[in-house]
């Protein structure tokens, strides 16, 4: 595996891999590799010849009171992961390669796809989001991008930026993998106590209920909101930010849920902020969840 950290020397080896004819695949990260990431990487490998990933923490996506200076990294741990797996490029620029000088005057604004979800709760957050990943695009130029379905809002808008933007991108969206309990993982994980991380399987469960309402027949929106309301106010360590039903294509709230639906959540155990969601009427299959014994 090439580990770079220059993005003009990240770009002169795709152009030269793309020169050879062969094909790549991105996952971009901010590191801290858990096996939703290898997930990704996985689809990576099967979509492309070649695979490199990014391990970045942006600091334009992070409000001055959010854990940017705190969020967990661990690179030696990720390089090892990542040659595992198969990985040939590591692309990991420090703060002043991505963002010489000052930020960037220039952002990419998600419109109306960060009116709804965690847009309203963390602004700022997808315009930081899309400017690095249309940068990371721009850098390692490649032929498809995974990402993870765990954040839904933000593969939904690089999907779309794609598109308004004419990036020569393609775009694909991988399952949320979750730990056997059904908590899905995240590198904010690690912040728990072992009290908060009891406590946040309450998150996936109140989602399951809802999947189970809406099987057994239940259509009405606010129905299922108040459903997975109820399972995670059961639990006093849990404050849940939102949970809302809205329409996977443009993220706008829906009163009746008649085809696919996004139902979503952001809730804090203690400190910690962490989001989840569930496709309902998804015939594209369910989620992953890693074997009890998973380290
Ligand atoms: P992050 O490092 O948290 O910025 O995430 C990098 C990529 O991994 C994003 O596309 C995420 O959606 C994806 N990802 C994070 N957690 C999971 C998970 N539990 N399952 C699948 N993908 C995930």
């Amino acid at each position: 595996m090439i580990e770079l950290t220059d993005p003009a020397a990240m770009r002169a080896w795709s152009r030269a891999r793309h020169d050879e004819g062969q094909s790549l695949a991105f996952v971009p990260t901010m590191g801290y590799l858990h096996a939703g990431h290898l997930r990704l990487i996985d689809r990576a490998l099967e979509l492309a010849d070649g695979v490199a990933i990014s391990i970045f923490v942006n600091p334009l996506q992070f409000a001055p009171t959010d854990d940017f200076a705190r969020y967990p990294r661990a690179i030696e741990r990720d390089r090892e992961a990542a040659v595992g797996r198969g990985v040939d490029c590591l692309f990991a620029p420090d703060g002043a390669a991505m963002y010489p000088g000052d930020d960037p005057a220039i952002r990419v604004d998600p419109g109306i796809l960060g009116a709804h979800l965690c847009g309203p709760h963390r602004p700022g957050h997808f315009m930081g989001v899309l400017t690095v990943v249309a940068k990371l695009f721009h850098i390692v130029e490649p032929d498809v991008a995974v990402f993870g379905r765990k954040d839904a809002q933000q593969a939904r808008m690089v999907q779309q930026m794609v598109r308004d933007l004419n990036f020569a991108t393609r775009v694909t969206v991988a399952p949320t993998v979750r730990e056997h309990d059904g908590l899905a993982l995240s590198s904010r994980n690690a912040y728990l106590n072992r009290e908060e991380r009891r406590a946040a399987v309450a998150l996936s469960r109140g989602l399951d209920a809802a999947h189970r309402a809406f099987a057994a027949g239940e259509r009405r929106a606010a129905r299922l909101v108040t459903t997975v309301r109820e399972t995670v106010e059961t639990e006093s360590l849990l404050r849940l930010q939102y949970v809302e039903a809205v329409d996977p294509q443009w993220l706008q709230p829906v009163e009746t849920v008649g085809g696919e639906t996004l139902l979503a959540l952001a809730a804090f155990a203690g400190t910690t902020r962490l989001i989840d969601n569930i496709v309902l009427g998804d015939g594209t299959g369910a989620d992953e969840r890693l074997p009890a014994n998973t380290v």
